[in-house]
């Protein structure tokens, strides 16, 4: 599922109101905002993936400068995922 640019100006704004976003890698502030929602699989600790399970949909933060990649949770920054 792809975010909308209303979506992406709502991450932004959370985002900004809560720190400023540096990179933890090369301490550069320009990111891009990935375009689609995405999750982690699940794994078992015998160490197979579970599919079907409940997930956290999230943003990806990409540094442009060293492509570092950074997950935030969207409900947290206000985005609700409808079924
Ligand atoms: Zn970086």
């Amino acid at each position: 599922m792809s975010l909308t640019t209303n979506q992406k100006d709502t991450i932004i704004t959370s985002l900004n109101s809560k720190s400023k976003v540096v990179c933890p890698f090369c301490q550069q502030n320009q990111w891009t905002i990935g375009e689609e929602i995405v999750s982690a699989n699940s794994v078992s600790l015998a160490g197979s993936t579970v599919l079907g399970g409940p997930f956290i949909p999230m943003v990806q933060l990409i540094c442009n400068n060293c492509g570092f990649i950074s997950h935030h949770a969207l409900a947290v920054l206000g985005i609700k995922i409808k079924d």
